[in-house]
């Protein structure tokens, strides 16, 4: 038996799980997390106050208050179980980052005493050496520091306390994707704030983005998914045909969830509830094997961490239920891969939602400057929130008619579109209703979660929110977040500008807003396309509209050292200059070499696996050949088969010759720019080429000698 077949039994042996209640989530629901509830429980009622105010403010925690934060916090977790404490952060690897370190001192007397001082918890020196700085910190200044974000809870998982931190070099600089994050969310509250005070509002203190991200992945078989060096070590398969049943009939979709996998989803709600986080909906999605989870909307910086937990706990609960959680984007050849749809609105201080169309007349001329801001931010800068969805995964799926193009368009639905109509050609609206005078009518009444909702669109409105649907299923959210806050604090910023200086000149608000509306959006209207995203058409007409189709990552990221690029970080104070040059080149070289490791792998497979049981086959084949000839006289139909097992077992011997061969010319570049060009250009085409006969070997080898496990045992059982 070999042991594929014999994974197979055990999986047919194995019993479900029961399935376990959770009518506990009262009692449970952020209980590991060090929340300003518990805090002012513990503090003395003056700390308490100035910690609240360093949080509101955005700010780090102040030196004279720490010792006694700490001391609490340290209290709190070891009642908690907590032995160690940890600073969490999140480096450019894209993965969070933890060294955990006990509370624990030694005295004079050789005794040891629970320790954790106010200096612990405020900053910490990791030995940032080997996280990616893109040149940032040189060798000898290896160190990096950590300082404690207090504006998002501290939590405890296992026996480790958790303390969200920025990660930064020697001299100051962002090596991580909370401090960016943190800077585009004040630009964007700065810039936002101003359109609020011309509309009279003084009330509000800040704006901030809300986010709910929506996390598609697949869960495969552990007893499976150990057999295949592409899933354990990529995350995806880079061999495997497609199963005799795929998607075609539609019937996962939303099907009734397996009980094996609902026992898993079960588990990880329990977990993200322990940790505050509001996991909401869960079902299985489009493809075999394939399932979503989405938690409620949170302020940015909080649903950012809480996304990056949750993907960490998929993949630490998955061997517990014997899966393997896939969160790559495009694990399986010839199925829909994994997005993560990330919706964004913004809101003012007093929780209002500045993408609502809202009740009166000035409250639409508001939404409208807002909604204005958003197609301004999307047109002029589609080539920033392009860089938020870059990654060698997610280029396997943007544009291959499954995931939204690489185009960044927006699609508003038919009544809004109506209404932007109107406005820019001052026409009558509707029947029954007067002409549309900015600030004077009513918008028609927009039904949150529309019916004609867009699929195919990567950004689109849905009633009060935005939903950007380029993201990659194991993506963080930080980047297309950041982008999208800091190209739309851009966008409010140059009208802010506009409308200021009119007023400034005695122009009524009113008046200016007739001219300025219709003006912004006739110049931006070719962003707008509610039409099928998917459609062989739709690239030739954004090339008309001149929107740019930056349709693989390293294109995409040859712009982040570009001028209009470069201006909206800057302008904005989200990033240096110094820091984007530092991101491209991580950026580019996490590409390449994502990209260099799949070649490496399938090498090892077709060399140690996929070449000996086809020559094992033509063996036996050649066998049954002189056999069959000799008993009946001719072998014509074996022979055949023969011939055709032999053609693609030389083409194969060929096409990874070829393979390695990328593979060194890749390996002796030493400029990032190249290495990236060389993947794309040179290794993933050579993958493909050895693929092509990998697969077709796959259906001719009788199953039981085949190695690896097939489409339909990863996909189907469950
Ligand atoms: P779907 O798009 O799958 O139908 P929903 O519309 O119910 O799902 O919501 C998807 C996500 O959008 C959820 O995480 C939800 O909390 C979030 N969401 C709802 N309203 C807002 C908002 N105003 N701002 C940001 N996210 C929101
Ligand atoms: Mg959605």
């Amino acid at each position: 038996m070999t042991a594929r077949t014999e994974a197979i039994q055990q999986i047919a042996q194995s019993h479900c799980p029961h399935l376990s209640l959770t009518s506990e989530i009262d009692s449970i629901y952020g209980c590991d997390v060090f929340s300003l509830e518990v805090l002012q429980k513990r503090l003395p009622k003056p700390v308490f106050k100035a910690l609240k105010a360093t949080i509101n403010k955005g700010e780090l925690l102040d030196s004279s208050i720490a010792d006694t934060v700490a001391c609490v916090m340290k209290d709190w977790a070891i009642a908690k179980g907590a032995t160690h404490y940890t600073h969490w952060f999140q480096p450019m690897t894209g993965l969070t980052a933890e060294k955990h370190d006990a509370f624990l001192s030694t005295t004079g007397e050789g005794r040891m005493i629970n320790e954790f001082s106010g200096k612990m918890l405020i900053c910490g020196e990791p030995d940032a050496s080997s996280f990616p700085s893109g040149g940032i910190r040189s060798t000898f200044e290896a160190r990096g520091y950590t300082a404690w974000d207090p504006t998002v809870p501290a939590f405890v998982i296992g026996t480790t306390l958790h303390i969200p931190t920025l990660f930064y070099s020697y001299s100051g600089e962002a090596l991580d994707r909370k401090i960016p994050l943190l800077r585009s969310i004040s630009a964007l509250s700065r810039q936002a704030l101003r359109i609020l005070r011309l509309f009279g509002n003084e009330k509000a203190t800040f704006v901030k983005p809300n986010v709910g991200p929506e996390q598609e992945y697949f869960l495969v078989d552990r007893r499976l998914a150990v057999l295949r060096p592409d899933i354990m070590l990529a995350g995806r398969t880079l061999t495997g045909t497609p199963p005799a049943k795929g998607q075609e009939m539609e019937d996962h979709y939303f099907g009734s969830i397996p009980e094996r996998v609902l026992a898993f989803m079960q588990d990880v709600e329990h977990a993200l509830f322990r940790l505050g986080i509001p996991a909401k909906t869960r079902h299985n999605e489009v493809a075999p094997g394939q399932f979503e989870l989405a938690p409620i909307y949170e302020d940015a910086n909080a649903a950012v961490d809480h996304n990056m937990i949750m993907m960490n706990l998929l993949h630490q609960i998955a061997p517990k239920h014997d899966f393997v959680c896939l969160l790559h984007e495009k694990p399986f050849a010839g199925v829909n891969g994994s997005g993560k749809h990330n919706n964004w609105s913004i809101s003012d201080s007093e929780g209002n939602n500045l993408l609502d169309p809202g009740s009166t007349p000035l409250d639409n001329a508001q939404f409208l400057v807002f909604l204005a801001a958003v197609l301004r931010a999307v047109h002029k800068h589609s080539a920033v929130l392009r860089l938020g969805t870059v990654g060698a995964g997610n280029d396997h799926r943007l544009g291959a008619n499954e995931a939204p193009p690489a185009i960044i368009s927006v699609y508003l639905g038919d009544m809004l579109t109506d209404v932007l109509d109107t406005i820019m050609n001052g026409v009558k609206h509707a029947p029954g209703r007067t002409s549309m005078e900015i600030g004077v009518s009513l918008l028609p009444p927009l039904p949150v979660d529309l019916s004609d909702r867009n699929r195919t669109s990567p950004f689109a409105f849905t009633g009060n929110k935005f939903e950007f649907r380029a993201v990659g299923s194991s993506q963080s959210i930080s980047p297309v977040n950041i982008a999208l806050n800091t190209a739309m604090a851009c966008a409010l910023d140059d009208i802010a500008t506009e409308l200021e200086t009119a007023v400034a000149g005695g122009v009524a608000l009113n008046t200016a807003l007739q001219e300025l509306l219709p003006r912004l959006f006739r110049e931006h209207q070719a962003v707008v396309f509610n039409g099928n995203g998917y459609s062989s058409d739709w690239p030739e007409e954004a090339a008309r509209r001149g929107l740019p189709n930056l349709s693989t990552t390293v294109e995409a990221l040859e712009h982040y050292s570009s001028p209009e690029v470069m201006e909206v970080f800057l302008r904005q104070n989200v990033l240096t200059e110094r820091e984007m040059l530092a991101r491209q080149e991580i950026l580019l070289d996490s590409y390449a070499k994502s990209v260099s490791i799949e070649g490496a792998l399938l090498l090892d497979m077709v060399r140690t696996r996929i070449l000996p049981a086809a020559l094992g086959e033509q063996t036996r084949l050649a066998d049954t050949v002189l056999k069959t000839r000799s008993a009946l006289g001719e072998a014509e139909a074996e022979e055949a088969h023969l011939a055709q097992l032999r053609e693609h077992t030389s083409a194969l011997f060929v096409t990874q010759k070829s393979l390695e061969k990328a593979l060194d010319s890749q390996r002796v570049e030493k400029d990032v720019h190249n290495m990236a060009h060389i993947a794309r250009d040179v290794v993933l085409p050579a993958m493909t080429a050895c693929r092509e006969h990998c697969d077709a070997l796959e259906r001719m080898v009788s199953a039981a000698a085949w190695p690896l496990p097939s489409y339909a045992e990863l996909l189907w059982l469950h």
